[in-house]
């Protein structure tokens, strides 16, 4: 009766895998169902042309918050945070790109060879982006939001 599993958690994707993981640590017996040979989920690195390799769609990893890295230990297991100075690069065909930076100087700096306009109104896109991003926040860890009767 050792092996009974008392949940299954379908899909070994990262938020599967923390889920399960989070439920065997609260005494549950969760079984995790994976339909491809390997587990990760979107977050997997995979080769998307020949010698180019990157995060099949999860890049940003936004909501796994620093917590559940914590209290999983997931960095005694090899998970690293990347940082990447770039946010966004997107090349297009005739040879122009644009990227977008995480600091604001160098994007100005950048935006400032395609559009001057652009250029000049991206600080205050950012200040509107960071608002509206910091006001999500709660949502992404509802456990900061106190519950009222
Ligand atoms: C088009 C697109 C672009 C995106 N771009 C970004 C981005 O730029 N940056 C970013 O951070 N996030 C991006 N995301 C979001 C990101 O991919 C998801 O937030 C993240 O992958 C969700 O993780 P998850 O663990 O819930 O699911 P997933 O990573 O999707 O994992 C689900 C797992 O379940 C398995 N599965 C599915 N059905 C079954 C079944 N019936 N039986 C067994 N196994 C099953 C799948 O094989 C997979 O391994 C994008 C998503 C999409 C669709």
């Amino acid at each position: 009766m050792a092996n009974v599993r008392d949940i299954v958690v379908i899909g070994a994707g990262h938020n599967g895998l923390v889920a399960a993981a989070l439920l065997a640590r609260a005494g549950r017996k969760p079984l995790v169902l994976e339909a491809r040979p390997f587990i990760g989920g979107r977050a997997v690195t995979e080769e998307i042309a020949p010698g180019f390799r990157c995060s099949a769609l999860l890049h940003a990893a936004g909501p796994l918050l620093p917590k559940i890295v914590r209290d999983l230990a997931l960095e005694r297991h090899g998970f690293a945070w990347l940082h990447s100075e770039a946010r966004l690069f997107a090349p297009s065909p005739d040879g122009t790109s644009l990227c977008l930076y995480d600091d604001v100087a160098p994007t100005v700096a950048h935006l400032e060879s395609l559009s001057q306009r652009d250029a000049a109104r991206y600080p205050a896109s950012r200040t509107i982006c960071g608002t509206f991003c910091g006001s999500g926040d709660a949502f992404v860890d509802w456990r900061r939001v106190t519950p009222t009767a």
